[in-house]
């Protein structure tokens, strides 16, 4: 009992303000019996684990149980104890008799059973799968997959991997608070959203990339590219491709005409590592013997010729940005094959300071003015995970105000040819810029969407539509008319 003792002043200070970090107290107390690492192993697993222990000793009444027999013990004590014997890896108290030892596991019985209703509750197997303060913290509240029309045909799908069949359907994404449960997306065709616990990664769907694992905001620039179906674009380009989400999305929105081929997404990518894994991701993607839907090239966009590119009409720019939007794991959603890797290649840093934020942003709008450069370029998605205005509708504001920009005839996409339904648009105020009249600065918030991180499902996300108004008229095309 010594260890329960020794640790149970640590657990009782944990998280207290001025107590100092955890491991620091522990390491640094003189005269401590049990080893330090022992103490801190099962302190910071007990205090992980907090909320479902004490629901345990809540539900199994064992606090009553042992006074009666009148054994005190303090709720820190009996915390611990409850840990090793249900939430340790040994699932049982240290050795060594004592009689609050004694008198807990004459409960032992009763606060297993509670252990069990637990793991029931929440359809696990082993303790490691219950949601905890720090996993909760980290994890995207939905884990969101697209079938790949590429590779099947959705309605095949479905009688292929019945694993999806049998999900419950929901009508919200925030219904999906255990597995079993499946939300068809109101906004994205073909997108869908299920449990985070989800075991999808070992369907054969899955591993044969007949599903695609994609966060959902991360899938609005290829729809908005391709919304219009009377605005149809058969050579696009994916300024900044890797991993490939983007571009496997784009891809599958690619016309099919039997008479001159498919159609192609260029997927351009400057770094050598993430060209590796965007091959990796589109030949997954497409299949080997398909054909060539996605060109990879490694390449920095910056310097590739527009006029080499006379066919292409539509263009996703997804930068490098400051990933702000993006939290714990929620990143490998977009990773290749949703493992490590994470969207961006930048750090995750919330507190990043002006002087960055201010570079990224120069180089964002070099790689934007690029882009609307493309002499045949119609419609340009300028994406980021950022959640930062500088990096969002500062950037497309600095755009509009280009006068080369201006003359080419960009501007933003009016809000119905923008995902409409979704209610998150563009902050109204950063466009005052450019006009001091409330309805225009409105209307240009409204060609962009934001997603707000964990509240919208998944990562904070910005996405801003540019048209050419001397092509798209009454959203329909001049060759169309
Ligand atoms: N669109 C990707 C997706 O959905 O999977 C994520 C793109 S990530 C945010 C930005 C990517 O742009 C990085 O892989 C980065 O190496 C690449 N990049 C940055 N500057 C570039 C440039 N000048 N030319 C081409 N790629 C660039």
């Amino acid at each position: 009992m010594k260890l329960y003792f020794e640790a149970e002043k640590f657990l009782r200070q944990d998280g207290k303000p001025g107590s100092g970090s955890l491991q620091s107290r522990i390491f640094s107390e003189r005269g401590l019996k049990s080893s330090p690492k022992h103490v801190f192993a099962l302190v910071h697993s007990t205090s992980k684990f907090k909320d479902h222990i004490n629901h345990i000793i809540k539900k199994s009444k064992v606090k009553q149980e042992l006074a009666t027999k009148k054994v005190r013990v303090s709720d820190e004590l009996l915390a611990l104890l409850v840990h090793d014997l249900l939430f340790s890896p040994r699932g049982r108290i240290e050795s060594g008799k004592h009689p609050i030892k004694d008198a807990f596991l004459s409960n032992k019985t009763r606060l297993q059973a509670e252990f069990i209703k637990l793991k029931l509750k929440y359809k696990i197997k082993t303790v490691d799968q219950l949601p905890t303060k720090d996993s909760s913290a980290n994890e995207t509240p939905v884990r969101w997959f697209r079938i790949n029309t590429i590779k099947i045909d959705p309605e095949r799908f479905f009688k292929k991997h019945p694993f999806f069949t049998k999900l419950q359907p929901v009508n919200s994404f925030q219904e999906l608070t255990a597995p079993g449960l499946v939300y068809s997306d109101d906004y994205i065709p073909h997108l869908y959203g299920i449990h985070p616990r989800e075991k999808l990664s070992a369907t054969d769907a899955y591993k044969l990339g007949e599903v695609i694992i994609q966060d959902r905001a991360s899938c609005f620039p290829a729809h908005i590219l391709n919304q219009d179906p009377h605005d149809v674009h058969k050579y696009v380009i994916d300024a900044c491709s890797a991993p490939g989400n983007k571009t496997t999305h784009a891809a599958s929105y690619l016309p099919h005409t039997a008479d001159d081929g498919d159609g192609v997404v260029y997927a351009i990518e400057r770094d050598a590592k993430r060209v590796a894994i965007l091959r990796t991701m589109t030949e997954k993607a497409t299949g080997r013997n398909k054909k060539k839907k996605i060109q990879v090239s490694h390449r920095d966009f910056t310097t590739i010729k527009p006029e080499d590119y006379p066919d292409v009409t539509g263009l996703i720019v997804d930068p490098s940005c400051s990933g702000s939007g993006i939290f714990g794991r929620a990143a490998d959603n977009d990773a290749p094959g949703g493992g490590d890797g994470g969207e961006e290649e930048e750090a995750k840093d919330p507190q990043i300071d002006q002087e960055r934020l201010k570079k990224l942003a120069s180089f964002q709008f070099i790689i934007m003015k690029h882009a609307l450069s493309f002499p045949s370029a119609r419609k340009v998605v300028y994406s980021t995970c950022s959640i930062h205005a500088e990096e969002n509708e500062r950037v497309v504001v600095d755009l509009l105000s280009d006068p080369q920009v201006e003359k080419q005839g960009w501007t933003l996409a009016s809000k119905d040819e923008v995902i409409p339904t979704w209610p998150r648009r563009g902050i109204e105020s950063e466009f005052i810029k450019l006009s001091r009249d409330a309805k225009v600065c409105r209307n240009l918030a409204d060609g962009c969407v934001r997603a707000n991180p964990r509240e919208d499902g998944g990562i904070g996300f910005f996405a801003a539509c540019f048209v050419k108004r001397d092509h798209v008229q009454d959203g329909k095309s001049d060759d169309q008319e």
